[in-house]
């Protein structure tokens, strides 16, 4: 996995630009099937790929915490949400909460998430490639395909299989 990790920057920029023609093609005219045909690839790439030995996303770009995530983990904390905030996030540019630094906090040396069963919704649902109207967030999967070696091989096995 780490050659993979230390390629996939690389292999992501020397595709971008097909993956942007790609992708506005795909806005344009999303197949009918396109929700079925993602879960489908979705579930394929992750049956072959273990999210332990490569925990990239927790190490390079964090989630963002909303409301029920902060009130969720603090109360696993047994913290008030205000101090948890204080602690752990900070305000980006969106204002937004997010991480106050990467690798994440809660990740583990063994790449196990230590706050698993109450981890933010947007850990839970990354690299969102099995979500519904998949072409909606085409801008998000141009950067996590150079994040994510699963992302990575889901949006070239989605190139190969609709014919835009
Ligand atoms: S979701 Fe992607 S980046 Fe995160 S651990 Fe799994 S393969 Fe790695
Ligand atoms: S909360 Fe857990 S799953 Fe989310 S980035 Fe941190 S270690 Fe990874």
């Amino acid at each position: 996995m780490d050659e993979v990790l230390k390629d996939l920057p690389r292999r992501a920029k020397d595709t971008h630009t097909e993956n942007k023609k790609f992708f506005t093609k795909l806005k344009k005219k999303p197949p009918k099937n396109l929700d079925v045909l993602m879960v489908e690839l979705h579930d394929a790439e992750f049956e072959r790929t273990d999210c332990l030995t490569c925990a990239n996303c927790c190490k390079t770009t964090g989630p963002l915490f909303t409301d029920k995530d902060v009130e969720r983990i603090s109360k696993h904390f047994r913290m008030k949400p205000q101090q948890f905030i204080k602690t752990y996030l900070q305000v980006d540019e969106e204002n937004d909460y997010v991480l106050q630094e990467v690798p994440c906090t809660f990740l583990g040396a063994d790449n196990y998430c230590s706050i698993y069963e109450v981890r933010p919704k947007a850990c839970r649902e990354f690299p969102h490639t099995d979500r519904r109207k998949f072409q909606q967030i085409s801008n998000l999967t141009l950067k996590n395909v150079a994040i994510c070696p699963a992302a990575f091989n889901i949006v070239e096995e989605m190139k190969r299989r609709v014919n835009l």
